[in-house]
């Protein structure tokens, strides 16, 4: 996979595993799910980051999209929490 700073992986040429990550996210409990501003808050914020590549978090080995749709998941960065 070509590196990408700052992507995410539905930017990238990773289909398979946004569709992947997409249908984990659906399967989601209301509950435990961000709803879709939150969730777009927080991509936002993380294509800010310089700890954002191709996707996946420096911070903690996440794909950003799956982590950002947990509604009760923070940003692992606790010097510098951007969510
Ligand atoms: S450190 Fe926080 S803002 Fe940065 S990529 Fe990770 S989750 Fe996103």
């Amino acid at each position: 996979m070509k590196e990408c700073k700052r992507c995410l992986l539905r930017e990238s040429a990773e289909n398979a595993t946004f569709e992947d990550i997409r249908s984990r996210i659906d399967r989601l409990r209301p509950e435990e799910k961000a709803d879709a501003q939150l969730y777009e808050r927080r991509l936002d914020a993380c294509r800010t980051c310089d700890h954002l590549i191709s996707g996946i978090c420096m911070k903690c080995g996440c794909y950003v999209e799956f982590r950002a749709a947990f509604r009760q998941m923070k940003c692992p960065n606790v010097s510098d929490r951007k969510w």
